[in-house]
C-alpha cells in the first residue's frame, strides 16, 4: 500500500466546513474576475519533462501590491503531466477546483473557466494568505485526489491584466476546441448517458442527466466530461446510465433514466423528462447558468442568466427565481439549465423547442448569437433572434406580448403551453 501525503502549506484552516462560506464585500481583500474582468482557470496536459512538480510561480504582483477591492485580473494555469493523463480529463479537474479552493477559510470560489469570481478575505490576507498559496492547494489536492492519473503538477498565476488578456485568447481557443468535439454528437447516437451527482452535497435529490445534447446545468459538465469522470473515478459522481426502453420519446423519458433518478434521488422522484420544462422537468440544484420560466400570457418562456441582475418580465429577478427553482425540486414551468442546452436542438423540444423563447437579456442573446442563429435555422425559424424581446424593448410580460405581435413571434401560433 502506497500512501502519499502531500502537505499543504497554507496559513489558513482548510476543510469541508469552509466550503460555501460567504465573504461579504466589506470583508474582502480582493475580488477576482466578475463581469468585464479578464480571468480564467485552465488545466492543461503537458509532456512529463515539461512540468516541474510543485513549481508555483506568480507572474506579476501578489496580494501585498494589488489594490484591495473588486476587479482583479487573474489567470490560473495548471499544467499537469502523467502517464495516464488524457486531455479529456482536463475539464473534470477544473470543475473539482471549485471544491479544492472553496475549502480554504477566507477563499471563496465561484464559476469556472473564464467566468470565475473569487474572493479572498481580509482575515486570510492578515493571516498571511497570498496568491501563491492557491497554488499549494491545487498542487496538493491534485496529487491526493487524482494521484492515480497525475504525476506532476505545476501552477502559474498571471496577475497583470494585460498578461491575462493575452493568454486568455489561447485558453478560449482551447475551451472552444473541447466544445467542438461534442458538436455533431446526438443523443440518439449514444447508448449511454451519464449522471452527475456532485451537487447532492447541497441539493440531496438533484441529479443532472448529461447527454450529448444536454450538458449539466452548471455548463461545465458535458457528456464527454461525464464519460471521462467515470473513467477517472468509477465510483464517483459520474455514472453511466443505460437508457433502456422508451417511456416517451418526445418527452425524453426512458426506463433506465427514470429508474436511475428514482434510486438516486432517495426515491423522491419517479420520472424526469430530458426535453420538457412542463412535464416532469429535470430538477435544479443551484448552479444553473440560466433559468427558463414560463410567461403564461405569451404562450412562451423567458430565459435569464446569472449576469442579468435587473428585474425580468416574470416579475422576479434572477436571485429570487433561483431561490424558487433550486434545491433539487421539480417545478413545472421553471427550470435551470446550461447555456449550451439553450442552443441545442433538444432544448425543451417536447414543448415546442427554441421557438418558445420570447425574452432574454440582450447580452445573453449576443453571447449565444452564433449558436442560436444556427439552431433556429435548423428548426426552420426565420430571423428568430430579432423576434426574441430583450430588456431594451420589453420589461414586463405585457410589453413582451406586445413586442411578439409586432414581430409575429412563432410562439403565437404554437399549441397552448398548458
Ligand atoms: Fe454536476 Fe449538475 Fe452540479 Fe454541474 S450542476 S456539477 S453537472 S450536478
Ligand atoms: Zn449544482
Amino acid at each position: 500500500l502506497k500512501i502519499s501525503i502531500h502537505k499543504m502549506d497554507i496559513p489558513v484552516p482548510y476543510g469541508p466546513a469552509f466550503e460555501g462560506e460567504r465573504i461579504r464585500k466589506e470583508d474582502m481583500q480582493i475580488e477576482i474576475g466578475g463581469p468585464g474582468v479578464p480571468a480564467f482557470e485552465y488545466v492543461c496536459t503537458k509532456e512529463i519533462d515539461e512540468v516541474e512538480d510543485g513549481k508555483i510561480q506568480v507572474i506579476g504582483p501578489d496580494l501585498d501590491d494589488i489594490k484591495p477591492g473588486p476587479g482583479v485580473s487573474l489567470g490560473i494555469m495548471v499544467e499537469v503531466a502523467g502517464r495516464k493523463m488524457q486531455p479529456d480529463f482536463e475539464p473534470i479537474f477544473e470543475r473539482q477546483m471549485h471544491r479544492f479552493l472553496g475549502e480554504a477559510q477566507g477563499l471563496f470560489h465561484m464559476g469556472q473557466r473564464d467566468i470565475i469570481r473569487h474572493r479572498i478575505s481580509k482575515e486570510a490576507f492578515k493571516a498571511g494568505f497570498r496568491i501563491k498559496h492557491i497554488g499549494s492547494i491545487i498542487h496538493s489536492q491534485f496529487h491526493s485526489n487524482f494521484g492515480a492519473i497525475v504525476d506532476k503538477v505545476q501552477v502559474t498565476f498571471y496577475t497583470k491584466r494585460e498578461d491575462v488578456e493575452r493568454i486568455l485568447k489561447d485558453v478560449r481557443a482551447a475551451y472552444a476546441e473541447r466544445d467542438a468535439r461534442l458538436k455533431g454528437m446526438t443523443d440518439d447516437s449514444v447508448n449511454l448517458f451519464y449522471s452527475c451527482t456532485l451537487c447532492q452535497s447541497f441539493a440531496p435529490t438533484h441529479i443532472c442527466v448529461v447527454t450529448p445534447e444536454r450538458s449539466g446545468l452548471c455548463g461545465s459538465v458535458s457528456w464527454l466530461d461525464g464519460k471521462a469522470g467515470y473513467e477517472i473515478n468509477p465510483t464517483g459522481p459520474n455514472q453511466p446510465i443505460e437508457r433502456g426502453k422508451v417511456v416517451n420519446d418526445t418527452l425524453g423519458q426512458w426506463e433506465g433514466t427514470n429508474s436511475f433518478i428514482f434510486n438516486g434521488s432517495n426515491r423522491s422522484l419517479e420520472k424526469v423528462s430530458l426535453y420538457s420544462i412542463m412535464t416532469d422537468p429535470m430538477t435544479s440544484c443551484g448552479c444553473f447558468e440560466c433559468i427558463s420560466a414560463m410567461l403564461p400570457m405569451t404562450n412562451g418562456i423567458m430565459v435569464v442568466d446569472r449576469d442579468f441582475t435587473e428585474m425580468t418580465p416574470c416579475g422576479m429577478k434572477f436571485s429570487t427565481l433561483a431561490g424558487t427553482v433550486g434545491g433539487g425540486l421539480q417545478t413545472p414551468g421553471f427550470m435551470g439549465h446550461s447555456k449550451f442546452y439553450l442552443g441545442s436542438r433538444k432544448f425543451i423540444s417536447a414543448d415546442g423547442g427554441l421557438g418558445r423563447v420570447v425574452w432574454m437579456p440582450k447580452a445573453l442573446k449576443e453571447e449565444l448569437a452564433e449558436t442560436l442563429t444556427k439552431t433556429a435555422a435548423e428548426l426552420g425559424l426565420e430571423d428568430f433572434l430579432n423576434k426574441i424581446a430583450d430588456e431594451t424593448v420589453a420589461q414586463t410580460e405585457d410589453e413582451v406580448a406586445a413586442y411578439m405581435q409586432k414581430v409575429n413571434h412563432p410562439a403565437l401560433a404554437m399549441a397552448p403551453m398548458f
